[in-house]
Parts: structure tokens; sequence; C-alpha cells
């Protein structure tokens, strides 16, 4: 059990009991939930003392809107819900912002959020089936797959069963120099695939420089469009034209517009707190205690 675990707790770091309904909100409702993803993703990295602080905090706006703005289907009680949306976290390493989304959510207690990382947690630094976390569709991290992953069950979805669940994937724009990414567009566009909805979180942040230096990817929404995808470029910060760009994707889901949606978000790495944001350097680094406490301080 989670509880027996490790987790040098101090007490500065402990996580909140708030749990939050999947419900349509107005677009100002999702800052308190976006700022309880911002904070876990704080005390989650410093307790762990390894990991990715960067993405995950640029993440924040767009999850809590995805999973509690009611446009994903899921039940926290009954997690393998044969009607279920799914969600496909194709940058694996972005998994805290959405260990965060699956506590607060109700698929476990926000205090096993503590053992991020730890040996024997559920909370490994990617998605793994392997852990049975509750809320996890897929295994991932290896960059380019998961996407794959997404467009094979939106094909199941569409073509073998005919039923109405959707499929989400977010990949990161790093990601997008993966090869195999853009075979997965071809096949979604192919396939007509109305019923997937790609968000790229568009931060022009990847390991070690800007994406535009280290391998261009733009310009992007064209590229998209050439493939035949319906895109929809966004401020990945702006509640309103988050729920816009959802409901745009449902609408082109619900006409069968023959079409894959793709969400391009603007991002900020590390978005929230000062010292962070728009910083690369930000990618794969946990803060100190001392960073956790400042950056708790900026996010109240
Ligand atoms: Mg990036």
């Amino acid at each position: 059990m989670f509880n027996e675990i490790d987790c040098n707790m101090n007490s500065n770091l402990q996580f909140s009991k708030v749990q939050f309904p999947n419900e349509k909100r107005v677009a100002t409702g999702y800052a308190p939930i976006a700022l309880e993803i911002r904070r876990d993703i704080v005390k989650m990295l410093t307790l762990a003392k390894s990991g990715h602080t960067g993405g995950p905090m640029g993440l924040a706006d767009f999850m809590a809107v995805l999973y509690f703005g009611k446009f994903m289907k899921y039940s926290a009680n009954e997690p393998q819900m044969p009607d279920r949306d799914r969600f496909v976290l194709s940058g694996g390493h972005l998994v805290p912002v959405l260990y965060s989304c699956l506590a607060r959510a109700g698929f476990f207690e926000p205090d096993e959020l503590s053992t991020l990382r730890k040996f024997g947690s559920r909370l490994q630094g990617h998605p793994g089936l392997d852990t049975e976390l509750p809320g996890l569709e897929t295994s991932s991290g290896s960059l380019g797959q998961g996407i794959s992953i997404a467009v094979g069950m939106a094909m199941a979805d569409k073509l073998v069963d005919h039923n109405d669940r959707k499929v989400f994937c977010l990949t990161g724009d790093g990601e997008l120099e993966e090869g195999a990414v853009w075979e997965a567009a071809m096949a979604a566009a192919n396939f007509k695939l109305d019923n997937l909805c790609w968000i790229v979180d568009n931060n022009d942040c990847q390991i070690d420089g800007r994406v535009r230096d280290v391998m261009s990817i733009y310009p992007l929404a064209e590229k998209f469009e050439a493939f035949g995808c319906n895109v929809i470029e966004i401020d990945g910060h702006n509640f309103e034209q988050i729920v816009n760009a959802l409901d745009k994707f449902e609408q082109n889901n619900k006409n069968k517009s023959g079409k894959p949606t793709v969400i391009i978000l603007k991002t900020f790495m590390g978005q929230g707190v000062s010292f962070m944001q728009d910083k690369y350097s930000w990618h794969g680094i946990p803060p100190t205690e001392e960073q956790a406490e400042m950056a708790l301080q900026e996010l109240k």
C-alpha cells in the first residue's frame, strides 16, 4: 500500500483533500482547479526529487477543463465503464498533471500523490498499466507511440464497434519530431476519425532547447491541415478559448465531419511560477524545497 512507501513527508508539502466534480462551468470556474493542479505538481516533484516539472505546469489549465468541464465521459467509481471516453497521454513524461487530475477526480486519494516515482508506487515517472492505477488507459512514454495507440482506439470505436466513444490524446511539440507521429496523422485523416481529439502542447520547448532551434516543426497548423485535420489554434492558458475549442471538437464529432480535430495549445512551460515560466531548463528537473516554497507562495 502506498502509505508504506517512504515519502519523507514535509508538512509544507501535504496534499489537500479537495475533489472536483466533472460538470459544465463558467470559464472562470476552472481557475481554482488549475491552481490546485499546479500546487500538486510542485509538491509531487519536490517530494520525488526527480522528474518533469515544466511541461505539466503548462498543461494545468487545459487539463482542468478536459477533466472537470464535462467534455470527457468517465467514472472514478467505475474506471472501466464500457462507454467511457479515453485519454491517452502520449507525452508520458508529462504524467504529474494527469496524476493530479485523476486524484482530484476521485480515482484515488490525493495523499497518494506523495509517492510519485517512489519504489513500489503506482505513480511511476511514466504511466504504466502494470501499476494498475485506476484511470490510466495505456502505458506511454516512448515518444510518438501514444498517438498511434490513440488512433488505433479511435479506429476500433468508429470502424469496428460503431459506438459514440471519444478519444483524446495529448502530445508534446518536441514529440512531433518523431516520424511515427506523422504516420498517425495520415492514418487519422485516412480513416476519417472525427472521434479523435489530438491536443498538441506547443510550448516551443523541449529537453534541451527551443523546438524551432532543435528541429523546427513549423508551420504547424498548415502541416496538420495538409494531412486533412480540422485544426484549432488557441491560447492554452485562456479558459474561454479552451472551452470553445473542446465545444468545436464535440460539434465536429457529432456532425460526423470525417476529420480528426487537432487543438494546438500555445502554452508556456512552467506557467504559473515566475522563475519557471518559458524556461526549457525546467523540462526535466524538480524544484528544491526552497524553490517549492517560493513557487507555492506564488500559487495562492
Ligand atoms: Mg514542448
